[in-house]
């Protein structure tokens, strides 16, 4: 490490393409990330990773020329140069964010095609970024769950680290989102927001009366009267017998008792989305990115029930850049698209051109994971104005990355998610016959990387990654993967390459 400090102390000061070049790649066990040297004043800062962990390697001419705020052990190199190795800390993230503001996340409110690479490992950004370069897209590459911090014991606070730690070392300049996901609650959205997340997915699920959807009408009548009467003559006046015109043969008609179930069903919600948008305005100005979600609801939503939302949201004043229907079919974790593609097809053109002609925002598909059947109607509906928020699939192509380089450790993860599906299958809609999963002894080594092309396998490893990673096998886990790093940056890569030509992104300009 010392040598790579050295290399580079009768270059400091003379810019970072000089740096870049003059840099020792490698020492002992020791290597640099070569996208991450960057320059600051007299100093370099660089990404260095050796067998154990990934780490800061700060270079300064002198100790006047340490760069402020970062933390780590330093030492003396000749001619009264000085280096710092910094460990991947809370402080250290922060003085990344300080000196080089690309690296940390920001508003996309403005960009058209937006993907939210879900990783719970915290490993995936430079795999994600290489693909996301190729296309005409941002990505957000902090976005997690309240849920997935919980089976991670990750913070919203490191999840935004890790990967402005991966932006640096891929020096990624073009501005990613963090996003702080089904959000219910002002604390948690405090929490994202402390992290300095700027994407905010407002999950209304608990706030709405779904059961109102199943009412019958004396049901929606009796609690439609309780509203205030101006409120009552508002909605049946904006919405009752009203048909909204969509395109030349594609139009919304709304009847008197759906504007009114639609009243009952969102009326507290709106108002809360509301509040949470003033939130989001006082603590971060137009800085911000608000997705609505009301796809975590057990039926799907119609179009006359989006299109309420959406208009009461604008009457509302409320700024969102997208909004997370619920869609017909079974998006179930970690396999393809579960019904008809047709009738897929025919809703989802519907919703695409409420989304355009009722305040212009971006529909947000909640793949889950690898929904691939769909995506080609998603992106020609949607015109690649669409927010792809993808959550497991890093995580599985991790658990195929171990699969061919780590028989024992994949067989281990393997029988802990056997022992913990009964407890995991009460948080998970899933429908797989468990049972046809081969048992593990009768496979040899070299079988057991198609168990991740298998759905009902890829369905157990998906739904199990929390006591996978919070259990006795995580040190084991986290081993490996530091180990088979490029193995998987390469697996990422390969994996959203497929992502995002299927959705038919154009091609970065
Ligand atoms: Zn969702």
């Amino acid at each position: 490490m010392k040598q790579i400090a050295e290399s580079l102390t009768a270059y400091l000061g003379k810019g970072e393409a000089v740096l870049k070049e003059k840099v020792l790649k490698s020492s002992g066990n020791v290597t640099v990330y070569g996208d991450s040297v960057h320059a600051v004043g007299n100093a370099v800062v660089m990404m260095c990773r050796d067998e154990k962990q990934k780490f800061l390697l700060i270079t300064a001419a002198g100790t006047k020329d340490m760069p402020a705020g970062f933390e780590g052990e330093t030492f003396t190199l000749a001619a009264g140069a000085v280096a710092m190795k910094g460990e991947l800390s809370e402080a250290n993230a922060a003085a990344l964010r300080r000196y080089f503001p690309w690296s940390a996340p920001k508003s996309l409110r403005n960009v058209r095609t937006t993907v939210g690479c879900g990783d719970r490992l915290g490993l995936a950004t430079i795999g994600h970024v290489r693909a996301a370069k190729k296309v005409q897209v941002s990505p957000v590459l902090a976005q997690q769950s309240i849920r997935e911090l919980t089976m991670t014991k990750r913070t919203f606070r490191k999840v935004v680290d890790d990967a402005c730690f991966l932006v640096f070392a891929a020096d990624y300049r073009d501005g990613y989102g963090a996003d702080g996901d089904h959000l219910k609650t002002l604390a948690d959205i405090d929490t994202a927001l402390a992290a300095g997340m700027p994407m905010i997915t407002l999950d209304l699920s608990d706030v709405m009366n779904a059961a109102a959807g199943d009412w019958d009408a004396a049901a929606v009548n009796e609690a439609f009267d309780r509203f205030p009467a101006a409120q009552k003559q508002m909605i049946t006046g904006d919405y009752a017998g009203k048909e909204f015109v969509l395109a030349d043969d594609v139009s919304v008609k709304i009847d008197e008792l759906t504007a009114k179930r639609c009243a009952v069903m969102y009326t507290a919600a709106l108002d809360f989305a509301a509040e949470v948008h003033e939130h989001l305005k006082a603590a971060r100005g137009e800085e911000f990115d608000l997705e609505i979600s009301i796809d975590e609801t057990s039926s799907p939503t119609l179009p006359s029930h989006h299109l309420f939302i959406t208009r009461e949201l604008h009457r509302r004043n409320v700024e969102f850049s997208s909004l997370a229907p619920r869609f017909i079919g079974e998006f179930q974790k970690a396999i393809d698209y579960i019904g008809d593609l047709d009738e897929f097809d025919r809703q989802f053109k519907v919703h695409a051109l409420i989304a355009r002609n009722h305040g212009n925002y971006k529909i947000s598909v909640h793949s889950g994971s690898d929904k691939f059947a769909v995506y080609p109607t998603v992106g020609r509906e949607t015109r690649h104005y669409l927010h792809l928020k993808t959550a497991g699939t890093s995580w599985l192509e991790a658990v195929t990355v171990i699969a061919y380089k780590d028989p024992q450790l994949y067989r281990d993860m393997h029988q802990c998610a056997l022992d913990n599906v009964s407890d995991m299958l009460k948080l998970y809609h899933i429908t797989a016959d468990f049972n046809k999963i081969p048992a593990l002894s009768t496979l040899s080594d070299e079988e057991l990387p198609a168990l991740m092309t298998m759905p009902e396998a890829r369905q157990l490893l998906h739904i199990n990654y929390g006591p996978i990673l919070t259990g006795n096998l995580r040190e084991r886990f986290f081993e490996a993967m530091h180990k088979f790093e490029a193995d998987y940056d390469d697996r990422i890569e390969a994996h959203f390459d497929k992502h995002l030509s299927l959705l038919g992104v154009p091609a970065a300009k």
